[in-house]
């Protein structure tokens, strides 16, 4: 009998709910994390008495009404809707692409005039069947948004021309013929309050962690402690990198703490143009409605990076050719003993916080 049932490694959203179900099932866990903190990607810091988002904003969003009752019994929620702005050379536009977006772009009123405008614009630049980024960009909203509010940014983020991109990280904005500018079509949606690192800190109660903690570096001695090890980190890292490195992007903060009670009047601002050099400021308090020490504010810039091996990865690069490759390293993990990929990394895999929650929540209960 070994010590303990699971070996969890990595306390963000995925190995955490994970651990709580196990635990409320009778099993024994041990988390651990490389950081030296919880909750992955989704921690969340106090700075002038406001949570930070240290490794990006995040809006928990879900249609999954299981997901969000889970998600609930962790934490309360403040009713947040995401209404982004860009902000296009000083021009400002309403995100995602809405009434809004096109009455500013050109002057259109109604559904049908901005419909119009948009099938003019697809039928121009010839497209029937969209094959990459930029095709499936012009034939959802024509050229002028595409040129504005799209080819900057995605280029900046993703470190490589739309062409080259594949067409569904478009899909995941949407695109409404109504002055309705929620980010996100979702049932359920907000913020938790008091950060989501408490949130994943009460998924975890009771449950033992060691941070600070490599998995890799100590693997035979980690294993050596439970029945089954359930590995959320990268799972090319996990294969020693032996068939080569899957890509990510990467992303860069630089935080500035300021003497002033707002600094742009929204939580998020993307820069959409090519020469900014970077994708988007962040000002944490207007994800909490204003919260915080009185007369600060904490704002983020966002830069994106290519990632090299050593840099925390982000966001999987899901083209072809490392979509192959997470193909054959997941033929490896499929041989391997007792061990479950999981997550973000896990599984090389651009999700959301619901999904992976949910796709947790369907590990745990088998
Ligand atoms: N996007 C864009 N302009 C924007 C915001 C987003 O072109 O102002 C594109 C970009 O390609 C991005 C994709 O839409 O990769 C998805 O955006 P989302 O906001 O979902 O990205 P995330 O929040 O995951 O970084």
């Amino acid at each position: 009998m070994k010590q303990y049932d699971y070996l969890i490694v990595g306390a963000g959203l995925y190995g955490a709910v994970f651990a709580e179900r196990a635990k409320s099932a009778g099993k024994k866990c041990l988390v651990i994390d490389r950081r030296d903190h919880i909750a992955g990607n989704v921690y969340t810091y106090e700075q002038a008495g406001i949570n930070v988002h240290k490794y990006g904003p995040h809006v928990f969003h879900t249609n999954d009404t299981e997901v969000w009752e889970y998600v609930s019994r962790f934490t309360k929620f403040y009713n947040f809707k995401l209404g982004t702005i860009a902000n296009y050379k000083g021009e400002i536009y309403s995100l995602p692409f809405n009434m809004y977006t096109f009455n500013r772009m050109w002057g259109v009123l109604t559904p049908e005039e901005a419909e119009a405008k948009i099938a003019a614009q697809r039928d121009a630049a010839g497209i029937t069947e969209p094959k990459n980024l930029e095709e499936q960009a012009i034939s959802l909203v024509g050229t002028d948004i595409y040129e504005k509010l799209i080819k900057g940014y995605t280029e900046k983020q993703w470190g490589r021309p739309c062409k080259e991109l594949p067409a569904f990280i478009i899909k995941r904005l949407p695109v409404r013929f109504t002055y309705d500018n929620n980010y996100f079509n979702a049932l359920y949606q907000g913020i938790p309050v008091g950060g989501y690192t408490q949130m994943v800190a009460n998924m975890l109660e009771g449950i033992e962690v060691r941070l600070g903690v490599d998995y890799l570096e100590h693997k035979a001695e980690l294993d050596a402690l439970a029945e089954k090890v359930v590995y959320t980190g990268p799972i090319d890292a996990y294969f020693g990198y032996r068939l080569g490195a899957l890509e990510y992007r990467s992303v860069r903060f630089e935080v500035e703490e300021l003497d002033k009670p707002s600094y742009q009047g929204n939580a998020i601002v993307n820069y959409t143009d090519r020469d900014t050099p970077y994708t988007r400021i962040i000002e944490h308090k207007w994800f909490e409605q204003g919260s915080g020490d009185a007369g600060k504010t904490v704002i983020s810039r966002e830069y994106s990076a290519e990632w090299k091996p050593g840099d925390e990865p982000y966001y999987p690069v899901n083209d072809e050719k490392n979509g192959a490759l997470y193909k054959q390293y997941k033929a490896l993990a499929e041989r391997e003993q007792n061990v479950l990929f999981g997550g973000r990394l896990g599984e090389y895999k651009y999700y959301d916080m619901d999904q992976v929650i949910r796709a947790a929540l369907d590990a745990a209960a088998q």
